[in-house]
């Protein structure tokens, strides 16, 4: 594909590729003569994306504190979100042209968006067929399981931080503790295998619950995974100093738990994983923040108004949907995601003197 006289593919320019605080970088880099003609999603530092994360919208019906503030969010208009025929049209070059075999549906809450058995229907439709799963808080979960399961869901992560619904209702400012419990056994009885329960702890609220959690977990079987506390809440009200750690979230589980490394090899995936008493029942923990995975990182992200993001902590953005309603190609459109993985950085840096957050919370870009 050829240039434009600014170094971008046809169709690229400055004025469509969105910086995202300071410094302000371009995010779609002049093609580089140095990235080896691979339509694949290669970056500078030999890593390839084949993982596709998807915000389908960044609304949410809970309110959890470490994400977004009480009064919710400025939603996104609905305008700037990308239509179903846009957001199928990027899916289908991202599983045809540029190699990535799993899709993971999120958000915002992604059960908020209509129409989403269809656009599960559609994805798996594609050629080759993508692994696809989903993220959900759980609410609405129980009469939606074996809708989703049927449209070809492959596997399901729900978001439970507690087993006490008087600390759900402060954790999450919903007293919905009972739906979440409900959407996780329709869940299982829909045959989505494994269930994952995404568990975050927080200092002094409910960290004192993680080997409760993980016996809960073992005795319905689900599969439990903490996440270290990430500096992406929309109110920045992230410290390192309140963080429970990886190594503290093990402390407390080996307090009632035999834990051994479960031994398959990880990949691109984030959690390390253990045995629990010599399994078959296994956790797994991802710390970002502690012992970061970003060698190995095989995510490329879409915002739901068509932003690639080349890593959850980017601070820059390349827009695909300037390209979609600027009448670009699918070439140009593949060409121009090709473009941004090749500039990833090699790391989030959260743990860096200079660590900037970046503007869009994680319910905006897609967890
Ligand atoms: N609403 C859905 C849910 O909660 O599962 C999907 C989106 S949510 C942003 C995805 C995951 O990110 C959830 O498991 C949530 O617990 C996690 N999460 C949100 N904010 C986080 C933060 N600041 N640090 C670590 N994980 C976070
Ligand atoms: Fe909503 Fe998920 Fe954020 Fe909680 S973590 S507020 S459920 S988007």
């Amino acid at each position: 594909m050829e240039n434009g006289v600014d170094g971008y593919p046809r169709g690229v320019t400055a004025s469509n590729t969105v910086p995202l605080g300071l410094p302000a970088l371009r995010s779609a880099p002049p093609a580089d003569p140095s990235r080896p003609a691979d339509p694949r999603l290669v970056d500078t530092f030999g890593r390839v994306a084949t993982d596709l994360r998807i915000s389908l919208t960044d609304r949410c019906n809970l309110r959890c504190t470490y994400c977004m503030p009480a009064e919710g969010l400025d939603w996104m208009p609905r305008e700037e979100q990308l239509t179903d025929a846009e957001l199928m049209r990027l899916i289908t070059i991202a599983v045809r042209d540029l190699g990535i075999h799993e899709l993971r549906f999120t958000g915002g809450e992604p059960l908020l968006r209509k129409g989403l058995e269809e656009l599960i229907a559609a994805s798996a439709a594609l050629e080759p067929r993508p692994d696809i799963s989903l993220t959900t808080n759980g609410i609405g979960l129980a009469r939606r399981a074996e809708s989703l399961a049927a449209a070809g869901v492959n596997r399901l992560n729900v978001s439970m931080d507690t087993l006490r619904p008087e600390r759900f209702a402060t954790i999450t400012r919903r007293d919905r503790l009972s739906d979440v419990l409900d959407g996780l056994a329709a869940a299982r009885a829909a045959g989505l295998n494994p269930v994952k329960i995404n568990s975050v702890l927080l200092r002094g609220m409910n960290d004192d619950e993680a080997a409760d959690m993980l016996a809960f977990a073992v005795e319905y079987g689900y599969e439990l995974r903490f996440i270290e506390q990430m500096p992406l809440d929309a109110q920045h009200g992230w410290e390192r100093s309140e963080m429970i750690t990886a190594g503290e979230i093990m402390e407390r589980l080996s307090a009632r738990f035999t834990l051994t490394p479960d031994g398959e090899a990880r990949g691109g995936a984030p959690a390390e994983r253990y045995l629990v008493d010599g399994g078959p029942a296994r956790v797994g923990v991802i710390a970002s923040v502690t012992r970061p995975f970003c060698g190995a990182c095989d995510r490329t992200r879409l915002t739901a108004d068509g932003q690639v993001r080349s890593c959850l902590f980017a601070r820059t953005e390349t827009d695909l949907r300037a390209l979609l309603r600027g009448g670009s190609t699918d070439a140009e459109i593949a060409e121009t995601w090709r473009i941004a993985m090749w500039g990833k950085l090699a790391g989030h840096g959260i743990d860096d003197p200079g660590f900037l957050q970046p503007d869009r919370p994680m319910s905006a870009i897609g967890g």
